[in-house]
């Protein structure tokens, strides 16, 4: 088995936006020489994360981060942490740090309407994204 790590940078431009970053994991993925695997697509932040959803429709990734917004305000009567970004540890959680992708004939597998985004919940930043294929 073949394992190859790579990583890019991702510039958020407002402090909660889901950006499209499946054209770039697929370039890596292509680039490994990897036929058969998966990939793991992980951000090493605290208030960032990595989810899977539709990319067709920029509604999607809109009405996301509005029922976030919804459920976890910036905010709030409670919260502790002094840096006043309580929200955004929380959406990071939620959503969680890193996806898993199979890779089919040098492909990644997803489906029709799904592409990778990396969630930013406390920008504007510049953030890292590592990208781990597997396979033979
Ligand atoms: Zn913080």
């Amino acid at each position: 088995m073949k394992i190859v790590q790579e990583e890019f940078r991702v510039s958020t431009k407002s402090r909660n936006q889901m950006i499209d970053i499946t054209s770039q994991v697929r370039s890596f993925v292509s680039q490994s020489g990897i036929s058969n695997g998966d990939v793991i697509v992980y951000c090493p932040h605290t208030t960032a994360a990595i989810t899977i959803n539709e990319n067709a429709d920029p509604s999607v990734p809109h009405d996301i981060l509005l029922t976030l917004e919804e459920l976890l305000p910036h905010h709030r009567p409670g919260y502790r942490h002094s840096e006043g970004n309580s929200d955004a540890h929380c959406k990071s959680s939620l959503i969680g740090c890193s996806e898993q992708i199979l890779i089919k004939d040098k492909s990644l597998n997803l489906g029709t309407w799904q592409g990778i985004f990396f969630c930013e919940f406390d920008g504007p930043r510049s953030r890292k994204v590592i990208v781990q294929i597997r396979g033979e």
